[in-house]
């Protein structure tokens, strides 16, 4: 895994090229198989994990002391600041901001379709009284040739009679 050149950051010796090694990702140090406190096991599922840029996602002992000291930090700084009500007033201000940032591009999609539909409506309402005035006409023009079939019923009825 490692190339020439790679020193183990444990033991401080040459890595050689074709030696079973891991590189931290945090520290981007090399390791020996062995000086990495690893099982065969544990080694294997580390080395076949996805990996990027040719790096593992284990960490070395020192590393995992590390974060392990920032992350109890943190625990006793949330615990701290959960009770306290400006922590609250700052998270809902970034709640509001996230809303803000995810609201603000789908606003503008709201907006354009709304745009579109106040335009699809008023071509609509124009159909509308289009069709109210073919209606119209198509009324009157029943109504007259109502009149005329009446007409022309009422003569031939009286002239059968
Ligand atoms: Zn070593
Ligand atoms: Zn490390």
């Amino acid at each position: 895994m490692a190339s020439k050149g790679y020193k183990c950051a444990s033991c401080s010796k040459q890595i050689r090229e074709n030696s079973s090694s891991l590189s931290c990702v945090n520290c981007k140090n090399w390791f020996h198989k062995k000086c990495s406190d690893l099982s065969d096991e544990k080694f294997k599922k580390i080395a076949a994990a996805p990996k990027k840029k040719g790096q593992t996602n284990w960490r070395c002992s020192g590393c995992l002391s590390e974060v392990s000291i920032v992350e109890s930090d943190d625990e006793d700084g949330m615990d701290v600041d959960v009770s306290s009500s400006p922590t609250n007033e700052i998270f809902l201000l970034q709640m509001k901001q996230l809303f803000e940032k995810y609201l603000a591009p789908f606003r503008e999609k709201v907006d354009k379709i709304e745009s579109n539909i106040a335009s699809i409506k008023s071509e609509l309402s124009k159909n509308t009284e289009q069709n109210k005035i073919n209606t119209e006409n198509y009324r009157k023009l029943e109504k007259r040739v109502k009149i005329a079939e009446e007409g022309s019923s009422d003569r031939t009825t009286k002239s059968a009679s």
